[in-house]
């Protein structure tokens, strides 16, 4: 971290500012120049807010130059990490996982067709919401602890892993009894004491980028979960908020490079979310495994204009099948292939 102080900052000024940050353990080295007095902060700075230093109206300016997260940080972890859900390895280069399944769980019976149905297209994990953070309270809330057991009925069924939203923490045990990734939803990404809570916990949880955070924000909430031991996270960009009404999101996927730049963490992307229509989903599935995906997470129903919600953005089985065979060709032409 480089603080540069106003020429004009009194000497008791700066040597209070310095003692502060010397007795936090940092090292100083200064160098006084002609118009500006600059300090470099070597040691651990993260645990220094830089707008609380410029809050001092003697500083210039506070210029980070390390991230300020440390567990995810490709730096002290330069190799791939791979994280393990229900058997499925995800990151490095192990094989892409392509999770398939519901917006909602509607049901038992539903449940064990569509997981026959996402397995026969090639799918490796079901997906599917039992507790659904819907924009409206009178919209459909999930089937809960029911919608849970109608996907361990199809993980039974099928042998596929299970993937499913966690809303609240007091339902985290259940998660754990049930569930092999545990799901942060967009709109959780920064509930901190959910994040610490499946810090504790030893499953693998799948984080989404919030609606409209950025990159450092998200890294930083994966570093929440990891700093309370459970260092199992893959990031899964689900698209942000922007200006563009064409689509229900703007899928960024520049993240794809950046996060696996500046973490070792797995990534995967969610067209479904991100579009808002089954019509762009292929396209967007096929960008993402060529950027370097490690997986993709992709909304499934057997008859979406009767789907419980997020209709509009289901692929049917058929599509889902034809995306995942065109899907490994493209994963062949970078080097990696489908599980
Ligand atoms: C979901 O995956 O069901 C979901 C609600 O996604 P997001 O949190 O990305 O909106
Ligand atoms: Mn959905």
């Amino acid at each position: 971290m480089i603080i540069t102080m106003k020429k004009s900052a009194p000497k008791q000024e700066i040597d209070a500012l310095m003692g502060r940050l010397s007795s936090k353990g940092l090292q100083i080295h200064s160098s006084i120049g002609e118009n500006y007095n600059v300090f470099g902060l070597v040691g651990d700075t993260s645990v220094i807010d830089p707008k609380q230093i410029e809050a001092n109206p003697f500083v210039e300016s506070v210029v980070r130059v390390a991230a300020p997260y440390k567990k995810a940080n490709r730096l002290f972890h330069p190799e791939d990490s791979i994280i393990e859900a229900g058997g499925i390895k995800i990151g490095g280069q192990e094989k892409l996982v392509i999770i398939g399944g519901p917006c909602s769980i509607e049901g038992r019976e539903a449940t064990v067709q569509i997981a026959k149905a996402v397995k026969q297209s090639g799918g490796c994990m079901l997906r599917g919401g039992a507790y659904k953070p819907r924009t409206s309270p009178y919209a459909f809330q999930g089937l809960g602890t029911e919608g849970i057991l109608a996907m361990v009925e199809a993980r039974k069924q099928t042998g596929l892993p299970i993937v499913s939203e966690l809303m609240s923490a007091d339902k985290l045990d259940e998660f754990v009894e049930y569930v092999d990734m545990i799901q942060i939803g967009a709109r959780n990404m920064q509930n901190f004491d959910l994040l610490k809570a499946v810090g504790k916990v030893n499953k693998p949880v799948l984080l989404k980028r919030g609606l409209a955070n950025t990159i450092e924000e998200w890294i930083m909430a994966a570093e929440y979960i990891m700093a309370e031991g459970n260092e199992n996270v893959v990031f899964c960009e689900r698209g942000i908020r922007t200006f563009e009404p064409y689509t229900r999101n703007t899928l960024d996927l520049s993240v794809i490079p950046i996060i696996k730049e500046k973490t070792h963490l797995p990534i995967i992307i969610d067209p479904s979310h991100a579009t808002g229509d089954w019509k762009l989903v292929e396209a967007m599935s096929l960008a993402a495994i060529a950027a370097g995906a490690d997986g993709l997470i992709i909304e499934v129903h057997e008859n979406p204009e009767c789907s419980w919600s997020d209709g509009a953005q289901s692929l049917k089985p058929k599509k889902f099948q034809e995306l995942i065979e065109k899907g490994r060709v493209i994963a062949h032409v970078i080097g990696r292939e489908i599980a």
